[in-house]
């Protein structure tokens, strides 16, 4: 009874390992929009107190170690692979997430024997 349910558990896991999305693409970071200001004088983009600024532009915002942020300009033809990369690495912590939660019932499952 209680090895079926293991079984069970452990199909459950050999399918969701196969579901692990291509991580090749993966970027570790989130991409945000900001208006930017040039400073030159006269400029009605940035004027101060009305003007939005140029833009948007893109950035990619990673976290390197201790504790520095890296910003990084996404020029438009790269952005679609850029949103993809962060997308991807969503999924595959959701994906974590789940193989994790498998194995701790299993754990569970497994004291009890
Ligand atoms: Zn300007």
């Amino acid at each position: 009874m209680v090895k079926d349910k293991i079984d069970r558990m452990l199909e459950a896991r050999r399918r969701l390992a196969k579901q692990l999305p291509d991580p090749s693409i993966v970027l570790a970071g989130s991409l945000m929009k900001r208006m930017i200001r040039c400073n030159k004088p006269g400029c009605r983009y940035c004027e101060k107190g009305r003007g939005t600024g140029h833009g948007p532009i893109w950035i990619l915002s990673v976290t390197a170690g201790n504790r520095r942020v890296r910003q990084i300009p996404v020029p438009a033809h790269l952005r679609q692979e850029t949103k993809a990369g962060v997308r991807r690495y969503g999924e595959i912590q959701k994906w974590l997430r789940q193989v994790s939660r498998v194995n701790v019932d299993l754990l569970e499952e497994r004291k009890k024997r």
